[in-house]
């Protein structure tokens, strides 16, 4: 038996209908953007194995200094204990992040970075005696799957079978010149109510790279602010320079009161999640009534090893060499954008960062379930690239290593579909 046909007898995989699924595709070995299967196909990854490989599979440098962490300190208790590589992590950090960010909590992952934020938001109102529980999000928001991470993403077919259990929160349009002020205007009617408003800068990833301007957003935040409801910066996907800039919040002036990282936060070598906050947060937290704790914590929290792997990629994401590969990839997706804009099979371009996304005529409405979805995916895996599109929307966001030879082959196969499929 391959590999493929072991999986099958006893793996059930992320987000797949195990009846109807084609076998998964055996990955053994990685090496740059490119992805090698147990028959020695390779593949690019055109998708950054969903969007946390920013440097490159099997980085040798982050191999080195992981190898080198699991020597000196694999794994210590993080309640009562602290050790290097997290304080070092915290403060550097610290130091590139909004400076109103001024305490660093650790997780696993991007939806238990969210779990974070949302208690710290709850939690801050309850030490203070208030009871402000509700929410305020995005229509088609995406912020993880655990449920209060489910419950401020947008309802769907995802969270269907869920739904009723989840608690209670104001979705809101995304922001425009047109809406502006009418959502502020919601926002103020509902403010003595709203925990915090949480958001996906710029670019909603999941619900299909929907894109919107910095400068609504800037203006959302700024009148939260004045209304005293506080903010959460979702920039587990946008984090680490996926929008051109190293992090989504660098593109607004207002800062955030909370945010959350994870996906390329290790350069996508391993998990591990990150919530900041203020010190005006941290300090409605600190009591003599053990009550006012946040009673928040996993087995694994600040894993030295994980953080070791995050330190490492922090030092190659700084490398001047990186922010001219992100340009690179950014120029060279606005280029391709011009050239296939007008194609009677392209909707849409949108481009933010290193992200281009294309939605596809299908004279259906765009829709995650719709069929081209598969032809797509298959489409590209036999060309030896990984896509892996919304419904009809496709989208590239590669690691920033690609080569220019690499992305224009899957450009130049893009352009072949528009004229197969
Ligand atoms: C992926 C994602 C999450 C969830 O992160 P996981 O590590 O998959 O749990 C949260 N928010 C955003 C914006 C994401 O893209």
């Amino acid at each position: 038996m391959n590999l493929t046909e072991r999986d099958l007898k006893i793996i059930w995989h992320p987000y797949t209908q195990m009846k109807t699924a084609s076998p998964p595709v055996a990955i053994v070995r990685g090496e740059g953007a490119l992805l090698f299967d147990e028959n020695g196909k390779k593949y690019i990854d055109g998708v950054s194995s969903w969007w946390v490989n920013i440097h490159g599979h099997s980085h040798p440098y982050i191999a080195q200094k992981v190898a080198e962490q699991l020597t000196k300190l694999e794994h210590v208790i993080f309640a009562g204990f602290t050790h290097p590589t997290a304080v070092e992590l915290a403060e550097r950090l610290l130091a590139i992040l909004p400076d109103n960010q001024q305490k660093v909590f650790y997780s696993d992952n991007g939806s238990t970075a969210i779990e974070v934020a949302i208690k710290m938001c709850l939690q801050y109102w309850n030490n203070q005696g208030q009871t402000r529980t509700k929410m305020l999000a995005f229509k088609n928001a995406y912020h993880g799957d655990t449920f209060g991470a489910m419950a401020v993403s947008g309802r769907s077919a995802f969270t269907a079978a869920f739904d009723s259990l989840l608690f209670e929160v104001e979705f809101i349009d995304l922001p425009n010149a047109e809406n502006i002020v009418s959502l502020k205007s919601q926002i103020s009617s509902l403010k003595s109510q709203l925990a915090c408003f949480i958001f996906e800068p710029l670019v909603q990833g999941s619900g299909g790279m929907i894109m919107y301007e910095a400068q609504y957003l800037n203006e959302l935040i700024s009148h939260c602010r004045n209304e005293g409801v506080l903010t959460i910066d979702d920039e587990v996907f946008t984090g680490f320079g996926r929008t051109g800039k190293p992090f989504a919040a660098n593109h607004f002036n207002e800062q955030p009161d909370i945010m959350c990282f994870s996906k390329g936060l290790t350069g996508g070598t391993m998990a591990l999640g990150l919530t900041t906050c203020t010190q005006q947060i941290f300090d409605v937290f600190l009591s003599d009534d053990k009550l006012k704790t946040l009673f928040h914590g996993h087995s694994f929290t600040a894993n030295p090893v994980a953080c070791s792997a995050a330190l490492a990629s922090l030092d190659l994401f700084l490398d001047p060499a990186t922010a001219e590969n992100i340009e690179r990839i950014k120029n060279a997706h606005a280029q391709f954008a011009e050239r296939v804009k007008h194609h009677p099979k392209i909707k849409t371009v949108r481009l933010t960062g290193t992200i281009i996304a294309m939605e596809w005529e299908t004279g259906d409405n765009t829709s995650y379930f719709n069929s081209l979805r598969d032809r797509l995916y298959h489409y590209f895996l036999n060309a030896g690239i990984i896509l892996r599109p919304l419904g009809n929307i496709i989208y590239i966001l590669p690691p920033y290593c690609i080569t220019d030879a690499d992305l224009n082959y899957i450009y130049s196969k893009i352009e072949q579909a528009l004229g197969e499929i």
